[in-house]
């Protein structure tokens, strides 16, 4: 009777933290829900006002209204530009939040890279204004057919391809090539540029991470690109991996599932298990 009753006893207590610690785990996942929710709503009530702001400026800039001075011209350009680099906070922030909460809606339709690498050589053009940059794009001859969202498959070009031209300094190369490897899309994107010390390699992809690099140097930006490039190959079936050495470049490489390549499509943002 006693060692049956000693067992239930320590049952109970074993229940008893058990159920305390589900309590602790429902609890942050709550305060984590609320982060989400709380990040979310400030990002849109943001936005809407600086895009006011930043269209306004712009009916300034343009002359319709007065016509500035040129020293008012060189304002009303730094504040659009600051504006818009809100508004690009702002969405980068929404679409991390739309992520967390399994929110984001991918579209899911036939992609031809090759075709999308064009379009983002046109695209990057204006960041080489004023630099002496030399960049490259390889593309196959035919199309790369992968099934995705061609406006996030678009990001994550444009992303590798202006942090490159971004972290390269005056007289480097960048070189984005496309190809196809087995059943995969390989892209990879290459500069001479700075590099990332191997140990901080591995924080790369998370959010708000900026290398000692970029802050040495005190190249702007907001550590939340590469998070989302990685949630948006992630997201398609596919990987990312950098390689690097600090002061020696860097080679961002994304292997992506082809399409018709025999293996299984599954829709964008089905991680499959
Ligand atoms: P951001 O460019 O806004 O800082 P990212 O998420 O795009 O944010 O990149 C995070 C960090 O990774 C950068 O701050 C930089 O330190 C490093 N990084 C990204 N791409 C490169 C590159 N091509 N060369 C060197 N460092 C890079």
């Amino acid at each position: 009777g006693r060692d049956v009753t000693q067992q239930r006893r320590s049952q109970d207590m074993l229940a008893a933290a058990l159920d305390k610690e589900r309590t602790a785990v429902e609890r942050l996942r709550a305060l984590d829900e609320a982060k989400t929710e709380f990040v979310s709503t400030v990002s849109h009530e943001l936005r809407t006002p600086i895009t006011s702001i930043v269209g306004f400026t712009e009916m300034l800039q343009d002359g319709s209204v007065v016509e500035p001075l040129p020293e008012q011209l060189r304002l009303l350009e730094t504040i659009a530009r600051n504006g818009e680099r809100l508004i690009a906070l702002c969405n980068d922030l929404l679409m991390l939040s739309g992520l967390d909460s399994d929110d984001v809606t991918w579209r899911s339709e036939e992609v031809d890279l090759a075709a999308c690498l064009g379009l983002v050589e046109d695209s990057v053009q204006p960041l080489l204004a004023g630099r002496d940059l030399t960049v490259t794009f390889e593309t196959p001859t035919g199309p790369l057919h992968v099934l995705g969202d061609r406006p996030q498959l678009e990001r994550v070009m444009v992303n590798l391809v202006s942090n490159a031209m971004k972290f390269t300094e005056d007289g480097g190369v960048v070189r984005a090539r496309l190809s196809q490897e087995g059943d995969e899309a390989v892209l990879s994107v290459t500069d001479t540029g700075l590099g990332i010390p191997l140990d901080e390699q591995e924080d790369l992809f998370k959010r708000f991470f900026r290398s000692s690099t970029a802050h040495t140097e005190a190249i702007q930006g907001t550590g939340l690109g590469l998070a989302i490039v990685a949630a948006i190959v992630e997201a398609h079936g596919g990987r990312i991996r950098v390689r690097s050495a600090h002061l020696e470049g860097a080679t961002f490489t994304v292997r992506l599932p082809l399409l018709h390549s025999g293996g299984p499509s599954r829709p964008v943002g089905d991680p499959g298990h």
